[in-house]
This record gives structure tokens, sequence and C-alpha cells, in this order.
């Protein structure tokens, strides 16, 4: 029997998205949190991309120190033999890749506007996969962009060839959201028995249903025969409507009626990290969590009506599937509602030394402290908010990793 794997994309897909962005520092607690959540991979970023490239190096050193183990780091590219040689001399130490390029006739005629057909995408694919294992990759996804307005002769056709040039995985993405949980089990069952490699699921909300095709589309995969992969986001942020919701995509796989019995995780997820980890990115990037958000909404677990409350307050069974401690709520948060010393981006050493000596860090001197405010106020400048708990702590512990993280140079 098939297992179900995460692959969290909110460093990629997330990041990508109109009006929202993270700092380098973020990007990094976003993986570190993955990683104690029991996520298998990270999409850590575009290794093509000369901005990203300190900070992909860094978290790949983080992974070598052992502080991003076991999850794996996988960036994203376009299916071009350029761009597969442009990642490995950017990012040398990079393993775990994702090369894209689209399926669909919509798209193959639309962007490339009659220069090329399915012939030429076929052999695009098949050269940036041969040009990956020549750099050295150690696993390939290769993504079919839009694949839901694919025929399914020519996905097959596309994952078969994919497969014989030695990738690992074939992306499944319904990347406009046009599938429904039938559509997509049906063809990622014909996919798994056809092609014979894991499938990922690559999902979005436009109509609304991003969780339940991940969910029905790895069923699909593992009564095919094959291990699913979902790309989740956490609070479900990603382009446009978004994609499938980290934890709403875990509950549903732990709770719906069922499901859990037959469809299993290859490595435990550790749901009580769920609330820490939304908190953080909804921070971090500055949106706020639905009230009505599965699981971790301020309402989840709200109960106000006669019936309903009295029921709850009988049997939380009544009214609620699980609990919320399962999801790690439930401890009191401390807000500080009277004189508050904050770092930022003009810190200075006094107030500083206050902040962390409320976090018990201690320095070994003055000029200790200095550096590690001085990486702080670089930190703050990048993310032009205070810094929560955790990145001090960071900062304060991996000095040289943060400022590999804090620089950014262009035109060098
Ligand atoms: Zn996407």
């Amino acid at each position: 029997m098939g297992r179900i794997y995460l692959i969290d994309v909110t460093n990629r897909d997330g990041v990508q998205t109109a009006r929202l962005g993270l700092s380098k520092l973020a990007k990094t607690m976003i993986n570190i949190y993955l990683n104690e959540m029991g996520v298998f991979q990270s999409e850590f970023g575009f290794p093509t991309t000369r901005h990203e490239s300190n900070y992909l190096r860094a978290n790949l050193e983080l992974q070598e120190m052992g502080v991003l183990q076991p999850i794996h780091l996988g960036g994203w590219l376009r299916a071009t033999t350029e761009d597969v040689e442009k990642a490995f001399e950017l990012v040398p130490g990079i393993k775990d890749i994702n090369i894209s390029i689209s399926t669909s006739r919509q798209m193959i005629n639309g962007k490339f506007q009659g220069a090329k057909g399915e012939k030429d995408i076929l052999l695009m694919a098949s050269e940036a996969i041969d040009a990956a294992r020549a750099c050295g990759a150690q696993t390939i996804g290769v993504n079919a962009e839009d694949a839901s307005r694919t025929d399914d002769d020519f996905l097959v056709k596309f994952g078969t060839l994919a497969r014989e040039r030695g990738a690992d995985r074939l992306r499944y993405c319904d990347t406009l959201g046009y599938d429904n949980p039938f559509t997509i089990y049906n063809v990622c069952k014909l996919l798994a028995q056809e092609v014979g490699i894991p499938v990922e699921l690559h999902t979005h909300g436009d109509l609304g249903m991003a969780v339940a095709n991940s969910v029905a589309g790895a069923m699909g995969v593992i009564d095919g025969g094959q291990d699913a992969y979902i790309n989740t986001t956490i609070n479900g942020i990603g382009e446009r409507a978004g994609n499938a919701d980290l934890v709403a995509v875990v509950l549903a796989l732990k709770k719906s009626k069922g499901l859990a019995r037959k469809y299993r995780f290859g490595r435990p997820i550790r749901l009580s990290k769920a609330w820490k980890i939304c908190k953080y990115a909804s921070y971090a990037f500055n949106v706020p969590i639905p009230i009505n958000q599965p699981g971790v909404g301020a309402n989840a677990f709200a109960h106000a009506s006669g019936i309903h409350a009295d029921g709850v307050l009988k049997d939380p069974e009544n009214y609620e599937l699980y609990d919320f401690k399962e999801l790690g709520r439930g401890e009191p948060e401390m807000v500080e509602t009277g004189r508050e010393i904050a770092s930022g981006e003009y810190s200075g050493i006094s107030g500083f030394r206050h902040v962390m000596g409320k976090m018990d860090i201690e320095f070994a001197d003055r000029e200790d402290a200095e550096e590690i405010l001085e990486l702080a106020r670089y930190a703050n400048v990048l993310a032009q908010q205070p810094l929560v708990a955790d990145e001090l702590y960071f900062i304060a512990k991996y000095p040289e990793i943060t400022r590999k993280l804090l620089t950014l140079t262009p035109l060098a």
C-alpha cells in the first residue's frame, strides 16, 4: 500500500503570490517549523533567482549541521537545460529539485504562440532531466503544469518519458483549480498505474476545492499502487485563491470518515505544531488567519448558540470532531499591555539586552551582545516588523548563518 507524504510549498508558491512575501529569515524559520512538524520536504525557493542564493545555501548548510533534518529541501525551476545548469551553479549543494513545464494545449499554444508543440515539450523535459542528473541532483520531480487541462494520453506519455529518463516523481498540477475530487481521483489513479512512479498533487482553490482535490488525488494515486505527495501551503496561502491548506489536509487525512484506515502518512505528522506554524506564517506574511479557518481559526472551537454550547459542555464530541489540544492550542498567550521594548532596526544595546534578557539569552560579553544586536537590526530592516522570540533565538544561536541569510548583494 502506498503512503502519503507532504511537500509544503509555502516558500515557493506562497511567496510568489501577489502582494505577499517573506524575509529570508522568515523563510528559514518556516523550514525549521515544517521540519519539526514532520513534513517530508519544503519547496524552499528558486535556485535560479540570485537574491535567493545566499538563503538557499545557508539553509543547505543548516541541513548539513543537522538543524534541518530529516526534511528535504527542494528547489523549483523551469524545465530547461539552461535553468538547471544555472541552479547548480548558483546553489551547488542543492540535492532535490522540481522542474516545471506546461503540458496543456492551452498553455503550449498560449505561451509559445506556435513556436513549440507537444514534441518540443517532451524534448525539453528529457534534456532538463538529463542535465539535472549530470549536475548531481539526487531527486528529480517533473511537474506537468496545467495537467488538469491536459489530455490524459499526453500526460501518460509525458510521465512515462520522465520515468524512463530517471525522474523520481511526477507532479500533477491543477494549476487553475479546475479539477473536482472525482476527476482528479480518476486521472491520478490512471497516472499511478500507467506511469508507475509516485505522483505529487498540486492543487489550487479557485473553485474552493484545493484540499478536497489534493486528498482525492492522493487516494487515486494510492489506489493506483504508488506513493502520493501532497503539496500544501501554511494557511492555504498561494497564487490567487491559494493552495491546499497544510493543516486542513492533515486534518482531512486523519479525521475524515474512514480515511485514515486506508490512506496513511509515510512519516508521522505532529499536528501539535499546527498552532505555532500557522500563527507564525500569519505574522510573517502579515495576513490574518480567517476566523473560520479549520483547526486554527478563532472560531474553530467557539460555541455560542444554546443547543451547541449545552451539547459541547456535556461532551465536546457532540459538536467537535477533534480536540483543540491536538493542534497545540490552549496555552494562554502573554500579550504585553503595558510598557514594551521591541526589537527594531534602530535598536540600541540597552533595549536589546533587556529584550534578550527577558528570553533568558545571555551574552558572553558586550562585544558578543553588540554583534547579535547588529544582526537583529539587519533582520529588522528586512522584516519591517518586530522580530519574534524564535527569530531572536535563531540569530543568537546561529550568527554566521544569519549573516548569510541577511546578505543581499546585487550586481556582485
Ligand atoms: Zn501553484
